[in-house]
């Protein structure tokens, strides 16, 4: 049935969302793609949910082609399989618990693992059923702490999740180089650059994973390139260690006073002032910062820790979290510190903490208490000197010394990356960008399959733990990304294979003659395979027409007014921007042809190695458990 704009559930908006920072959340609501529903939580009107529809088929081609099988779970879950992974505690506050009446407890799923383990092991007990990929395109919930965006971030949305289950470790590298390239795939049929990131697995545990990053300024992961080709988020991407140095002539640490330096600029200029080097200036790096902060584990348990960085660099708090996962961390607080007097706001060294601290004693309960833990930046090797507090409000130690005067109770990869830091792969500096994390695959090995008691019986009769992935594309998220990606200072323009509608009839002026003409070419594209969006309105002028049509992006006008007298049409090009006239009758072929041509390069047959280059090459890395190398192109 021919969509008509005089009855179509859809209107658009003249103002900003207030809540909406970024453009493709402004645009998708203003041009009537989506609603809010409560905080992260979003309705799809007809249009954001055809939208929503062609990127899910895209992504379901694309499994399809690597042998994935479609099925569907509840929303609402059991909570037991979750138990026994450990992870209805693990999630922590992020998990929507809800009872039924008789007090049973259930959840919304935020990820499905323990669900397809689980009916994996109902159905199959043999070797010879293996492998299978398994599939559902569905919601999640998850209680994000800081919903964002618009659908980039919700706390309901829609994530196609695969589960593949192998029985060997080469099983599943074959698995994960199948669903590697598939995501490959999708996301160059969707039109979207993307950098394949190594990844922390975070609380999916497992020993591989990558993330799919889309480059992009407004995304909130940041990750590394270097020369060699090296890609990781920055979360995953560890430091390079310098030597250890010797001490033994090292000077003793000082005492010295350095009033009114709490932060690192004034210490680092006070240094300078009272204390100056006779070789160079002091600088930021030779200051070691210790920043508190309260690790709240998810099972309610708290803890306070210090973290020591140079202090050229600030802690990341992404990377902290991502160390201490699945831990939530935050900035500590004066209440917190009250059980810590030694600890100086402004001023705190490592000599009161750490394993060696005067103040550590372990209760019987085998609970630290009297000093928090202290976890060191990996740079602070032994022999390293620093200006670091005194634990005495405007006092700074001197020639504190790593090793000899202080000890960490461990390393802990908390401080920020910087452009130009050391690339792990040794090939150069590093670059940083930012990026949206629009998919994430990970070699889950055999922990699920453990602790849900998945095996089947081997060649000889004997039971053999199987061996996962698991593979998430964010599908609501790529409706804003793809947004974010074509839109303009006018609207949305979308690619022609996600569009709502692809073509945007607009009748123009009061002449019924050209509403007569654009209805006839409406249904004459629309017979021919064409969906079609018909501005009929009436009352509304050519302007506001226009701006509707800019606003909501199809990618192709098709104009009827004025010029039918003269028996000519418009088509306009909304993505090159370019305006065509041509006769009535030539008009339905003319864009026939455009869209024939758009659609053949994304279509599923085009998108074989030849559009995505050489398919991945992966070795098994027998002594790191089966960990997947992957070679990143
Ligand atoms: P993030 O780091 O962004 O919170 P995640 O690592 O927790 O994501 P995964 O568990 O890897 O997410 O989920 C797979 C995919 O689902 C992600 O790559 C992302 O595209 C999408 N996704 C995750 N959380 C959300 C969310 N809250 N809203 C929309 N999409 C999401
Ligand atoms: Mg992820």
């Amino acid at each position: 049935m021919l969509q008509r704009m005089s009855s179509y559930f859809a209107r658009t908006l003249r103002e900003d969302p207030v809540e909406a920072e970024v453009d493709s959340h402004k645009l998708l609501v203003r041009a009537g793609y989506i609603r809010r529903a409560a905080p992260g939580i979003y309705t799809w009107l007809p249009l954001g949910l055809r939208v929503l529809r062609n990127i899910e088929n895209v992504v379901r081609e694309e499994m399809d082609r690597i042998g994935g099988q479609e099925l569907q779970f509840p929303v609402l879950l059991p909570r037991e399989p979750y138990e026994a992974t450990n992870r209805w505690e693990e999630f922590g506050s992020s998990l929507f618990k809800l009872q039924d009446r008789k007090g049973g407890d259930y959840l919304l799923g935020p990820t499905h693992e323990e669900m397809f383990t689980v009916i994996v092991k109902d159905l199959f007990s043999s070797y010879k059923d293996l492998p299978i990929l398994l599939y559902q395109i569905k919601e999640k919930y998850r209680d994000e702490a800081r919903p964002r965006a618009g659908v980039i971030r919700g706390r309901e949305f829609v994530m196609k999740d695969l589960y593949s289950f192998d029985l060997t470790d080469e099983g599943l590298a074959h698995s994960y180089a199948l669903n590697r390239g598939a995501y490959r795939r999708v996301y160059t049929r969707l039109g979207l650059e993307f950098a394949i990131c190594q990844a922390q697995s975070g609380a999916m545990g497992g020993s591989a994973s990558e993330e799919f990053l889309f480059p992009c300024d407004i995304g909130e992961d940041t990750f590394v390139r270097s020369p060699g080709g090296y890609a990781a988020n920055a979360e995953a991407v560890t430091t390079a260690v310098p030597e250890a140095l010797p001490f033994d002539d090292a000077p003793a640490p000082e005492v010295l006073p350095t009033p009114d330096s709490t932060t690192i600029e004034s210490l680092v200029a006070k240094a300078n002032e009272l204390y100056p080097r006779k070789d160079r200036p002091w600088r930021a790096e030779d200051t070691l910062k210790n920043v508190v902060v309260v690790a709240e584990e998810p099972d309610g348990h708290s803890e306070v820790i210090v973290v020591g960085v140079p202090g050229n660099r600030e802690v990341d708090m992404k990377r902290l979290e991502a160390a201490l996962a699945p831990a939530e961390v935050r900035m500590a607080e004066p209440e917190d510190m009250k059980a810590f007097p030694q600890l100086v706001p402004g001023y705190i060294g490592p000599q009161v903490i750490g394993p060696n601290s005067p103040l550590r004693s372990v209760d019987p309960d085998g609970v630290m208490s009297g000093s928090p833990k202290y976890l060191l930046d990996p740079r602070v090797v032994p022999g390293t000197r620093w200006i670091t507090g005194a634990n005495e409000a405007g006092k700074h130690v001197f020639n504190l010394v790593a090793g000899r005067d202080f000890e960490a109770d461990g390393t802990v990869e908390a401080a920020e990356v910087l452009p130009g830091d050391p690339a792990p792969d040794g090939s150069g500096p590093l670059t940083l960008a930012r990026g949206i994390e629009i998919g994430h695959i990970f070699a889950l090995g055999r922990k699920y399959a453990k602790a849900l008691g998945l095996t089947v019986l081997d060649e000889n009769g004997k039971a053999q733990v199987v061996t996962m992935g698991s593979y998430g594309i964010g599908v609501s998220r790529l409706v804003a990304a793809i947004a974010e990606n074509t839109h303009d200072d006018k609207g949305l323009v979308w690619p022609v294979n996600v569009a709502p509608f692809q073509v945007h009839v607009l009748a123009t002026g009061k002449d019924p003659q050209v509403f007569a003409a654009a209805e006839k070419l409406a249904r004459e594209l629309e017979a021919a395979g064409i969906p079609v969006l018909y501005d009929d309105r009436a009352k509304a002028s050519a302007g506001v027409k226009f701006k509707d049509a800019e606003l909501m992006g199809m990618p192709y006008l098709l104009v009827v007014g004025k010029g039918l007298a003269n028996g000519t049409v418009e088509i306009r090009d909304r993505r090159a921007g370019n305006t065509l006239d041509c006769t009535v009758e030539a008009a339905v072929e003319k864009l026939l042809g455009f869209i024939r041509c758009e659609l053949e390069k994304t279509a599923l047959e085009r998108t074989s190695t030849e559009l995505i280059g050489e398919p991945d090459q992966f070795e098994l890395d027998q002594e790191n458990g089966g960990a997947i190398q992957t070679s990143n192109s």
